[in-house]
């Protein structure tokens, strides 16, 4: 078992593209309109129209066994913790300091060489930048995100006490919006378009979804924090996640060509709901 989950690695280490080197942030992600209808693979070469979900799901699906992979929407690890930004009592969110900073303990595994470690925390800035979240190398505390370079990029929902793995393999999740988006799953944040007001804003393709992948499309019972529904987060699939022939699996509505999606990193809502789910602004 142990030796084809190396092997998987290996080869994924073959396969990986050579222009996927990291720290990597594109810009123009989005430009002109997007046709509704085009193979899979097409968006997959395209990769300057990569989300960071499409990122995310395609080292994942390298990954995956015939029972299927271990995750709820494709990078999403199970633990007791169910639906995070919404669990009572916010125990699942990290705790506020006396300082008004909500400190994220981690440690991070020697495997990664500097360059890996600069795209990491380039993506914990991207997070710090806008919000209360400090990411703090370990000292003592008891909970911390244990960042490793295992099989695939996922994390747990909020945190979960003690230890906590959160997976960025090299190369495959060496993008700074990928860091970004395990933290913000690890904050506590599901994808976009698993808000429990989605319906209003897009389309499930249910049709078009890969049968035993339909699971990834049910909607959670999340707090939405009186925020706008966030096309442009980096918590959203793309158009085309879990397709099965090609075809898109979530339109946007009314507009069906708004972008939807993107792997630069955390966009203005999204830092805007850390900072409100956290009371950032809130002296206590
Ligand atoms: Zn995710």
């Amino acid at each position: 078992m142990a030796s084809r989950v190396v092997l998987l690695g290996v080869l994924f280490g073959v396969l990986i593209p050579v222009d996927m080197v990291p720290v990597k942030n594109s810009t123009g992600v989005h430009e002109g309109k997007l046709r509704l209808k085009r193979k899979y693979s097409d968006e997959l070469m395209d990769r300057d129209e990569m989300t960071a979900m499409d990122q995310i799901l395609e080292v994942n699906s390298r990954l995956r066994v015939p029972t299927g992979l271990p995750f709820r929407e494709g990078d999403i690890a199970y633990s007791y913790v169910r639906s995070a930004i919404n669990c009572p009592g916010n125990a699942c969110l990290w705790p506020k300091s006396i300082d008004g900073f909500v400190y994220v303990p981690y440690i991070l595994s020697p495997v990664y060489d500097d360059m890996d470690r600069i795209t990491i925390e380039t993506g914990m800035q991207e997070i710090s930048s806008g919000t209360c979240i400090k990411f703090i190398p370990r000292t003592h505390e008891a909970s911390f995100l244990d960042i490793q370079p295992r099989y695939g990029c996922w994390s747990f929902l909020g945190q979960t006490g003690g230890s906590q793995t959160l997976s960025l393999q090299t190369p495959g999740c060496m993008w700074s919006g990928i860091a970004a988006h395990e933290f913000m799953h690890a904050l506590g944040f599901v994808h976009e378009q698993s808000r429990s007001d989605r319906d209003h804003y897009v389309t499930i393709v249910w049709k078009n979804i890969l049968p035993e992948q339909i699971h990834n499309f049910r909607k959670q019972a999340t707090n939405n924090l009186n925020s706008p529904y966030d096309y442009s987060s980096v918590m959203h699939y793309g158009r085309y996640a879990f397709s099965e022939e090609g075809g898109p699996t979530i339109i946007p509505k009314p507009d069906p060509y708004i972008p939807i999606g993107q792997r630069d990193g955390p966009s203005t809502l999204d830092l805007h709901k850390i900072n409100l789910l956290y009371s950032c602004d809130a002296n206590e």
